[in-house]
This record gives structure tokens, sequence and C-alpha cells, in this order.
């Protein structure tokens, strides 16, 4: 009922439900169409809701609203920061339930206080005025001072300091308080037991009703790793959907996602992409297990200081591609990969060297059904030579939101048919008896966010305080970066730049934050590397940076913002022997991955930025 009326709450507040209707003009009032709980409501196409609700409910998302699966919401502006993860957890079901214990058991006290602090003011009442059974039916009288001061005592919040006090009125009152002390005392621990009890009952139940979620569990299945049955050695297929913002899952019915979310692990708020949340840089991050700073693809477009080279998506030089991918590891370890696209994978390097059969050539025009037969054809091949990693990627539902944003329906058919792709997976894997063998995980890159609103800020009204020209500028959206030319101190620039943005006379200003890349906030590791521009400015979600104004439209989405916005998050699902059925984790950085793929290939990588014990914290022990 509380989760209902939260829900209520935020209806008023909130666009909620997939947009049914672009903006269009009514009376000369623009509108959208929005599927909501109770139909189908046009409403304001301005109106946003606040991030409080928006924060509930993403977070409540996940739950089963009265049983029905919770509408997908949308709104913006949002900028649900990491620092804040409580806000997260309280709404999580164990939080929800913990937060109706919490009120319970204050209210037990409060109750509990009060009751005894009346029955003993009424007992040395009685005490006071002789056992007259008369009183006991009276009204409660005001009480006197005498009483007051006992009935004080009895709620054990003052001290009597008053010499002229009557002692032998005090020595009837020290006897009760004692009592009292005692009974509260009990009666804390009582509550401190109910509630430890309550607790346990809480996490018990929380944990068997994920693994009753899924039919095939049993419970010595969650204690260790299933053993493989068809399969001689363990297999891992990487399935990267480019663009899938966490909770897309939600809005459309995904049964082949859901079923590897129902019976194995999953990111329960999402995966963090790395800083900057582009493709290039994200895709390499999850392959290497580096920042973009350590392996070299630090935008999808750069220029080398050093060479005066510029790197595009179509650079496959190894001199741009730092750290050691997984292909090359595997690799090294004398077993086979295979990548049916990737960032990255066609390029040659050290004993990687992009074989024609387990290595295809990115073109985009090859339907996604294609990748995932070829794909599927590698299990067919004698067992010695089915790759042990393998990776597959699609474009969607990326291509779709950066043109019409993250909520149109043209995303939720791209959701659908990404679905459709692993249920195909699925079944392939099913006919050949391997799919509880092998170990599928799917991710995104980064997520997205609609950029319709002319949030913009240009360049060129920073000119009464500095010059910047196009040519000095990298990238502008959503990532500034500024390369000044040698005679121009980049911190005179960064010095600039704010006294203009923060003067109050630049449209937007304020939505961007321009920094020397030393100065960036660390958790962003974006320094350590002369690819990376001296000025980086980071912008507000979903606001753009453009160098003048122009009359083109604006209107679809983007990503590449700081990732500590929640709209920036993609999914994690792991299936397969060595993830739990059912297990929800929380939000990891996407350079954890490299390490938990070594880990179930059980084969040893180079040293990099994932930790260590990361593989152990999510995966099953083996066998
Ligand atoms: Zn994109």
């Amino acid at each position: 009922m509380w989760g209902y009326q939260t829900l209520q709450a935020a209806y008023n507040n909130c666009v909620i439900g997939p947009i049914m209707h672009q903006r269009r003009y009514v009376d000369s009032k623009e509108i959208v169409t929005v599927r909501s709980i109770s139909g189908d409501l046009d409403i304001p196409s301005k109106i946003r809701c606040k991030c409080f609700f928006y924060r509930q409910l993403h977070s409540i998302g996940p739950l089963h609203l009265n049983k029905q699966r919770l509408p997908w919401v949308t709104c913006e502006p949002t900028s649900l920061k990491l620092e804040t993860p409580q806000i997260l957890a309280f709404y999580s079901p164990i939080y929800r339930s913990s937060f109706h214990l919490h009120v319970f058991l204050i209210s037990l006290f409060f109750i509990s206080e009060a009751l005894i602090s009346q029955k003993l003011w009424r007992r040395e009442k009685k005490e006071m005025m002789g056992s007259d059974p008369l009183s006991q039916t009276k009204p409660i009288p005001i009480p006197t001072q005498e009483e007051e001061s006992s009935s004080q005592s009895a709620a054990l919040l003052s001290f009597n300091t008053d010499s002229s006090f009557d002692p032998s009125a005090k020595e009837s009152s020290s006897k009760p308080s004692t009592t009292i002390i005692f009974i509260a005392l009990i009666l804390l621990t009582c509550i401190a037991l109910s509630a430890a009890f309550a607790f346990a009952f809480l996490f018990y139940s929380s944990s068997s009703s994920s693994s009753s979620s899924s039919p095939a569990s049993s419970a010595t299945e969650h204690s260790l790793s299933r053993p493989l049955k068809k399969l001689e050695k363990p297999v891992v297929l990487l399935v990267s959907s480019d663009g899938f913002r966490f909770g897309y899952q939600f809005k459309t019915p995904t049964p082949n996602i859901h079923r590897l979310i129902d019976n194995g692990t999953e990111a329960e708020m999402g995966l963090i992409s790395v800083f900057p949340t582009l493709t290039f840089p994200n895709h390499y991050s999850i392959v290497t297990g580096l920042y973009p700073a350590y392996h070299g693809i630090i935008n999808n477009h750069f220029l080398d200081p050093k060479t005066g080279e510029f790197f595009t998506m179509a650079s496959h030089e190894p001199k741009w591609w730092l750290g050691e991918p997984l292909w090359e590891t595997v690799v090294n370890h004398g077993l086979k990969a295979a990548t049916y696209f990737w960032p990255g994978s066609e390029v040659k390097k050290g004993s990687w060297n992009c074989p024609e059969k387990f290595c295809m050539n990115y073109n985009g025009s090859v339907p996604f059904e294609d990748r995932v037969d070829t794909v599927l054809s590698y299990f067919d091949l004698p067992s010695s030579e089915i790759p042990v990693f393998m990776t597959l990627y699609f474009e969607d539902p990326d291509h779709q939101g950066h043109q019409v944003g993250p909520d149109d329906p043209e995303i939720t058919e791209a959701v659908a048919r990404i679905d459709r792709m692993i249920g195909r997976l699925i079944d392939g894997l099913e006919k050949r008896g391997i799919f509880e063998d092998v170990t599928i995980i799917m991710v995104g890159d980064h997520g997205m966010v609609g950029t319709c609103d002319k949030k913009l800020i240009f360049l060129e009204d920073l000119a009464s305080w500095i010059e910047i020209p196009a040519e000095w500028v990298q990238s502008y959206s959503p990532l500034l970066a500024i390369r000044p030319p040698p005679g121009y101190a980049p911190s005179d620039v960064v010095a600039k730049m704010k006294e203009g943005l923060e003067s109050g006379k630049v449209e937007n200003g304020k939505y961007l934050k321009v920094y020397l890349k030393e100065e960036l906030p660390s958790r962003l590791h974006y320094v350590a590397s002369d690819r990376i521009p001296p000025i980086i400015g980071l912008i507000e979600e979903s606001f753009k940076v453009e160098q003048k104004r122009t009359k083109r439209k604006e209107c679809g989405g983007s990503h590449g913002y700081d990732n500590a916005v929640f709209s920036m998050r993609t999914i994690f699902i792991g299936h397969g022997p060595q993830f739990a059925r059912g297990k929800k984790v929380p939000s990891f950085e996407n350079v954890q991955i490299y390490n938990l793929v070594t880990s179930i290939l059980k084969i040893q990588g180079p040293p990099n930025n994932g930790s260590s014990a990361f593989p152990v914290s999510i995966l099953l022990p083996s066998q």
C-alpha cells in the first residue's frame, strides 16, 4: 500500500509510462500523450518530475506493484549521483520492509513508554492518596506540583533539584523510578531482540523469495557452481546491446532477457559505464578492465598530440589500442576466441591476429539474425575448436536513441527486437543442449537521455571573456574537450571560461563546468593520458554545447555525460554455471567485467583497474 501511495504521489508530479505520441500542439499548448497506470494521458510536454520522485520510481521499478509490473517512467532532468546510494537502497524491497519495521518498532516504543508513564503515574498517585478504590474510576485530575514531579521522574526525563521538596514524597518516587528503569531496559531488550529476529527473517525471506522465482533452482545450487553437462570447457559469450539504458527492460515485455535475469545474476540498479559514457571507450573498458586513460581510447575520436594523428572509429592500428583485450588474453593461453563485432576486435595486436574465421570485420548492415546464427554455428565445431570466448554486438537501441530520444515508441520496438535476438540465441543453445553450460554475459555500454528542450550552451557567448575558436575544440557534447594551441595556458583559458559561465550572462552557463583535467573529480579517472585534452567540460545531463547558434532543430538523444548520472547506466546480466540464479548484486563499474570473464575461464590476465576480489563476490565458488 505504501508503494502504491508513492506511485500516486509521483503520478501527480511525473510523466509515467511510455510516451505514446510525441509532443504536438493542441490549442497552442505543447502536449505529449503518456500511457499511465490509468490509461493514456495528455500532459503538457514541459511537465518535469522532481528528482526525488524519479529516484523512487526508478528504484521501485524492478519490483512488482500490486502484482503488476511498474509502467515505464520517464522524467528529466535527472541527476541521480552515485553519492546518494542510500536513497536507492531505501526503496529496495529489503529496506522498504525495514522502513516499515522501524516505524512499527518506534511506534511500539512510544506507545509502551506512554502506557508505562501513565500507569506509574497512577500508581504513585494511588500510593500517595491511599488505596481509595474510587480514585481509580475517577477521571484523571490535572496533576499537582508533587504529582507532576513524580510523573516527570516516571518519564525519566528530569531530576528533582528542589530542596524544599517533601522528603517522604521523594522517597516514595525513588522506588518506582528504579522499577521504571528496569522495565524500560527489559522493554528495550525485547525490542532489540524482536528487531534482530525480524531482520533475520526479512533477509532470509528476501533470499528465498528471489530463489523461488527461478523454478530450476534449489538450495544447493546457490552454494556451488553447477557442473558442465555437455561442453568440455567453460565458454563465455559476451553480448552487447549498444545504448541499452538501464530500465529499458521494463518498457515492454522482454521474456527472453527476463529469463536470463530470473535464472541468473543481475546488477539490480544497472551497470555503471566509465567516463566518458561513449561507445568506444566503454566497449574497450569492458574487454580490458582499464579506464579509458589507460587503454588509450579516450573518446570516439581524438587527436594524439604527440604524433598529430587523428583517431577515428575506423582506426585499426595497434598503436591506438593499449591494454590487453580478452580475445588476446584467451589466445595467450592457447585457447580460441571469436569476435562478432566489438570495438578493437579487428586490431591485430600481440597474439591476436583477427583470424578470418573467428573475427568479423565491422559491417553494420549484417542482419542481427545472421550474427546470432553465426555465433551459434561455432558450437557445432569439434569440441577443441569451439572458441571459449565470443563477442556478439548489436547497434540497437543506441541507433534509435540518438534519433528519437529514449522515450519514443521506436525504442520500445528496438528493445523488443533485441529481446527476440536473445530468444533466438537461447533457442539455438537449447537445441544444442548447451544453454545451461554456456555463460552468457549481457551488457550495454552506456545509457541514453533525451536532448529535445533547447538546453544549449554556446561557446560564442563566451567571447566577451575569451574567444574559443572551433579549432581548439576536439569534441563538444556531451564531453567538451578543448586543447588550446601552444602559447595559451590552459589554466588561463579555464579561468576566463569560468568567469563567463558564472557571470549569469551566458545562457545556460551554469550547466557547464569546465576543469583542467587534473582537477576533474578523481572518480572519473580521466587524467592519465596525453590524449586527453587539457580542458574538459562536464555538461549537465541532457544539455549540449555548441559553437554557435544555428537554425538547426535539436531533438533526439545523447550519452557521454558524467557516469554518475543515472540515465547513463546500462544493464548487466550474467547467466551460466557460475552465476547464482535470481541473484541481485549492487551496481558496479564495467572495468570489473574483464576479471569476471578470466575468472570464469580460469585464466590469468594482466593487472587492470578491476578488483581481483570482484569475481569472488559475484560468482559461485567452483565445485
Ligand atoms: Zn551512441
